[in-house]
């Protein structure tokens, strides 16, 4: 579809943790030649950055300016891709369970919120971009084309997680991991700023039952399907 290369829409894809968000993001990133931007990595530096500075998570003035002064940035590396705080790649130190915890934490506060929103509408305002998080299609980017809110299970995605940490070589009981995962939703979900929410104008996909592939695709063919009417009505 050469006609569609010089068109760009911006795909947000929200929702609760685990439900596959970032793989699916990646792999449609990858296959349409998009950026991809993991919110939730911003929020797992600024959380880790705070714990290494001895900064409570409470803190919101200490946490905000963290927040404001952070150089993150991301490359790929082949198929994944690296996030990298002031200059260090800190993606394996961010994915710990605690930096989860920090990362819902500290995304409570207005203040870092306000920060990190800059620095993610500037990376959207170019278009051609896949980004996903919690609030993406609510708050960051309302009027991206195409916007995904994607769940599965509790289950399904405690044993995701729990497999993944397994892999990882940092096992954790399955009981603990569901449980990690539902106090960090219930936190995402009920905060003032930004909760975790569906967009109204969002498809909802249920991943319970369908592998990365499966449902990137489909997100794929949606994409394709917006950008198909973008050049029909120009
Ligand atoms: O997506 P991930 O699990 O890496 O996100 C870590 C935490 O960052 C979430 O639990 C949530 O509290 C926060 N977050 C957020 N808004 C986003 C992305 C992540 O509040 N857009």
């Amino acid at each position: 579809m050469a006609h569609n290369s010089e068109r760009h829409i911006r795909i947000a894809i929200d929702g609760p943790a685990s439900s596959g968000k970032g793989t699916v993001a990646r792999l449609v990133a990858r296959a349409l030649g998009y950026a991809y931007v993991d919110t939730g990595a911003m929020y797992r530096c600024i959380g880790l950055a705070c714990r290494r500075r001895g900064v409570a998570v409470t803190d919101e003035v200490g946490c905000g300016a963290i927040a404001a002064q952070a150089n993150i940035h991301f490359e790929w590396d082949g198929e994944v891709q690296r996030v990298f705080l002031e200059g260090a790649d800190v993606s394996q130190a961010i994915r710990r369970v605690e930096i989860g915890q920090a990362a819902s934490d500290v995304a409570v506060l207005p203040g870092v919120r306000s920060a990190l929103l800059d620095a993610q509408r500037a990376l959207g305002d170019a278009g051609g971009v896949v980004m996903d998080g919690r609030d993406i299609g609510t708050v960051v980017l309302p009027e991206a084309e195409l916007k995904i809110f994607l769940v599965a299970s509790l289950g399904e995605r405690a044993r995701r997680r729990w497999a993944e940490l397994a892999k990882r070589g940092t096992p954790q009981a399955l009981s603990e991991v569901e449980s990690e995962i539902e106090m960090r939703d219930a936190q995402d979900a009920g905060r003032s700023t930004a909760p975790l929410a569906q967009a109204d104008d969002a498809v909802r996909i249920d991943s319970t039952h369908a592998s990365p592939s499966e449902v990137a695709s489909q997100v794929e063919g949606l994409a394709r399907a917006r950008l198909d009417g973008l050049v029909a009505t120009s």
